[in-house]
């Protein structure tokens, strides 16, 4: 076996890293559609990182793979005037609306994009509600591969024009993102293909490590006390999580942050799942912020997981809130984020009674709000 490996985070079976290794065969047996992916594989580093590291020695693929497009290594922004609206001196915005394709996707399909490059493979096929789509769409454009997308009805038009824009077979379904996902399941198992299904590629989850990374640098070094991070499937969540505890792994850093996954109230499976002990039957969805709509959240398991493992906080916010979010961040620091994205920002005005004014405070911005105008429109009165 490689310096890296996939270790299942139920039953810790391990398995080699190959394309057609999703799920651990023993934990995912007796999946069923209404459940969050059990045996979600994590990657492991058996190699460990030099002193002087970059973010490529934590990855199971070589800088060399990745295709021509900078996604990740975005900016963490200093907003002065939020700070002082809110009273929070530490407070940052780490500002992935300024990938590539605008979100924090990117981060994931980049990995995705170079590991087909390295296994020979030329098709990449997924199903997605938007950004995820999108995103792998203008990666494959860079890296020369073919995007098979299927896309749910409801997607706001700027992803699917993006995702046509960037060359890619858009098969736009009538139905939910379950159906658009059974559809590109079905496909890879007749034509075949990579997924890219967002939770199920374990190295989706892999992929979005690297923004905590980026935060421990761009801090200095230095854990923050606070990451907000608006959560749907619950990937990047998960995501966020691995990078930390790669770090403390690696013993670059010696705790975690505290964590706060932010749901939208009509939309918060991992949250109720928090309070009642486990997952129940689905909830259909219904938010404004549709990049974390979700019905079954794909890493749900693993992201509560987490979040009880290293003490993390889930909170709701309304759409109406996640409105007002949008419409105080653009106005108060220039950051013009999605509704998803800004729902992270209505976490902290939902947490704000129980931050200490010196702590240091994180809010992951993952979409551009000119992903949607029609719900920004909603909020300018137009
Ligand atoms: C995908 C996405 C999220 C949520 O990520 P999950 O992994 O589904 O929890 C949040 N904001 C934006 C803009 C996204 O595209």
């Amino acid at each position: 076996m490689s310096d890296f490996i996939y270790r299942c985070s139920q039953c810790g079976r391990e398995y080699e890293i190959t394309p057609d290794r999703m799920v651990c065969e023993d934990c995912s047996a007796d999946q069923s559609a209404d459940e969050p992916l059990r045996g979600i594989l994590e990657v492991v580093n058996r190699r460990g990182v030099p002193a002087d590291w970059s973010i490529y020695d934590f990855l199971p693929v070589g800088r060399e793979w990745f295709p021509p497009i900078p996604a990740g290594n975005t900016p963490l922004w200093e907003p002065t005037r939020l700070r002082e609206q809110t009273g929070l001196p530490g407070l940052f915005l780490k500002d992935d609306s300024c990938n590539p394709t605008g979100s924090f996707k990117d981060r994931a399909s980049a990995l995705v994009a170079a590991y087909a490059r390295r296994e020979d493979i030329d098709r990449i096929v997924l199903a997605s509600t938007g950004n995820a789509g999108s995103s792998m769409c203008g990666v494959g454009a860079a890296a020369g591969l073919q995007v098979r997308l299927y896309l749910p009805a409801a997607a706001p038009p700027a992803k699917l024009v993006q995702s046509l824009q960037y060359g890619a077979d858009v098969i736009r379904v009538d139905g939910t993102y379950d159906e658009a996902s059974a559809q590109a399941m079905a496909y890879i198992a007749e034509h075949g293909g990579l997924s890219r299904n967002t939770g199920h590629n374990p190295l989706t989850i892999e992929g979005k490590k690297t923004v905590s990374l980026e935060i421990f640098r761009q801090l200095g070094d230095r854990v923050p006390d606070y990451v907000f991070v608006s959560t749907g499937d619950g990937v990047i969540l998960s995501g966020v999580y691995r990078g930390f505890e790669a770090l403390v792994n690696a013993g670059v850093a010696d705790h975690m942050p505290t964590m706060v996954a932010v749901q939208a109230e009509g939309s918060c499976a991992i949250t109720r799942a928090l309070r009642e002990g486990g997952f129940t039957a689905p909830v259909p969805s219904r938010t404004v912020a549709d990049s974390i709509s979700v019905d079954v959240p794909a890493a749900g398991y693993f992201a509560a997981d987490r979040l009880r493992r290293h003490e993390g906080r889930a909170v709701t916010v309304t759409d109406d809130a996640i409105l007002a979010a949008q419409t105080e961040l653009a106005s108060g620091s220039g950051l013009f984020a999605e509704p998803a994205a800004a729902a992270a920002w209505a976490g902290v005005a939902a947490l704000r009674g129980e931050l200490d004014a010196d702590a240091t405070v994180v809010v992951l911005i993952t979409g551009s709000g000119l992903k949607d105008i029609d719900s920004a429109k909603r909020a300018v009165g137009l």
